[in-house]
């Protein structure tokens, strides 16, 4: 379980089997960047499907959107963030090390924004030189829109998608014709320059949001916000996370954002201790009176019950794909010992699993190729699968063993005489013989049991 899993194993696995690389590694990479590589895209691709088809398919409250990551600066002025999304920095006036002044203070939440500033330590750690006074540091990312860059043009890569969202209310109420209560559920990338990225994906400065924004009538705000609180936790579960290894925290309220009335945190138990994989916030009205008040438009919702205009509240289940990605490789690690030797295994949720199904010939006997073929054509067309015949079989096993492959598919001699393969299961390293004929079922029954 978690205990045998490092960030550096972590991170040793992810390069060497292709699920992480540092972005621009070639060139000595750029600070709180990565890449996902071709097993990498594979289970994000995952987990964000697992997210959608939870909160918006299975739901018939909740619909998608996808808003552009560049938005309208006013949007970034109406919620708050050119004004408030700053973290205090200091910098050291000998070695030139930049600091947040609340983390060298040890007492801010890492997650948490602070809006005021905290200097009181005036030494850098690092050089004991002396500290400039902390100044707020922006942690939106400017660009520019446009051939002129001058004010006019000033733009930002969006800091969350929330907004997005909170700008189409009125679009998407009118298009779906839906009444309260009304989810709307966006996937999407997401900048912060924050100062100090660190622990692997855990803190990046562009990542991916899964966000819903939930609209409900003020008054049933507080029922709702339990109800998502209790659904996005059990999600974590039925994915495979272990129950001790998951925790719901209702926040302080000096650890509140400013337009929030209550908040609380899905954790993980990462390596480093426990830390926030999602936040589920009751943003209240804060959002739609700001966005109504800047833009003049009428961002009312009309309750046909109650012959009332209200501007609904909110309750805002939002995580970070990439940390959830760390997170559930985390807790799926495990080494056991068979025959002497050290398997590597991710226990990874069949949903999760970036390939489900390996077919390996049992030896690269020109005889077995054909036949290893057809069954791979067969597999392939069903679920993400990988044809392997490099060394030997056990190796192979431990190759898909590592990377959490539910199912692996032997092709061996006896194929040839009896149409049949044998299935290898990753946790219990059971085998079974099926006819090939009734391949597709029999992994369809394991692959897609309990769905
Ligand atoms: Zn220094």
């Amino acid at each position: 379980m978690s205990t045998k899993a490092t960030v550096e194993k972590l991170v040793s696995l992810c390069k060497r089997r292709g699920l992480v690389f540092q972005s621009s590694e070639i060139y000595g990479g750029i600070g709180g960047f990565w890449d996902y590589g071709p097993l990498g895209v594979e289970l994000k691709n995952n987990i964000k499907q697992a997210w959608w088809r939870a909160v918006v398919q299975e739901r018939d409250d909740v619909v998608g959107q996808d808003a552009a990551i560049v938005m309208n600066p006013t949007v970034w002025r109406a919620s708050g963030h050119l004004d408030t999304f700053a973290d205090p920095m200091v910098d050291c006036k000998e070695c030139k090390k930049r600091f947040r002044a609340d983390a060298l203070v040890g007492e801010v939440a890492a997650s948490a924004h602070g809006h005021e500033a905290a200097a009181e330590v005036t030494r850098c750690p690092e050089c004991g030189g002396e500290l400039t006074p902390p100044r707020m540091f922006n942690l939106m990312f400017k660009t520019y829109v446009g051939a002129v860059e001058d004010d006019a043009s000033v733009a930002y890569l969006r800091p969350e998608t929330a907004q997005g969202i909170f700008v189409n209310f009125a679009n998407v109420l009118t298009a779906t014709r839906k009444k309260l209560p009304l989810g709307i559920a966006q996937i999407g990338k997401a900048f912060r320059n924050e100062i100090t990225p660190g622990n692997f994906i855990f803190r990046d400065r562009e990542f991916e949001q899964m966000e819903i924004e939930y609209f409900v009538k003020p008054g049933t705000d507080e029922q709702w916000h339990q109800h998502w609180v209790e659904e996005r936790y059990n999600w974590y579960l039925r994915l495979g996370m272990h129950k001790e290894n998951v925790r719901v925290r209702q926040l302080d309220r000096d650890e509140l954002a400013h337009y929030a009335k209550d908040t609380y945190e899905v954790e993980y138990l990462f390596p480093m201790g426990w830390s926030e994989l999602e936040g589920i916030a009751n943003r209240t009205d804060f959002d739609l009176r700001r966005h109504a008040e800047f833009s003049g438009r009428d961002l009312e919702y009309f309750d046909e019950e109650t012959g009332e205009h209200i501007v609904p509240f909110v309750i805002e289940p939002s995580a970070g794909v990439d940390r959830l990605f760390m997170a559930f490789l985390i807790d799926a690690y495990d080494e056991e010992e068979v025959r002497g030797e050290t398997r590597v295994i991710l226990r990874l949720h069949k949903d999760l699993a970036p390939i489900k199904v390996a077919v390996l010939p049992l030896s690269r006997q020109e005889k077995l190729v054909p036949p290893a073929r057809e069954v791979w054509a067969l597999v392939r067309k069903h679920w993400m699968s990988q044809y392997d015949d490099a060394q030997s079989i056990g190796r192979r096993y431990r190759r898909q063993d590592e990377v959490g492959t539910p199912l692996c598919v032997t092709v061996d001699f006896d194929t040839l005489e009896d149409q049949a393969v044998t299935i290898r299961e990753r946790d219990s390293m059971e085998q079974v013989r099926v006819p090939i004929a009734g391949l597709v079922a029999a992994l369809r029954e394991r692959l897609e049991a309990g769905d």
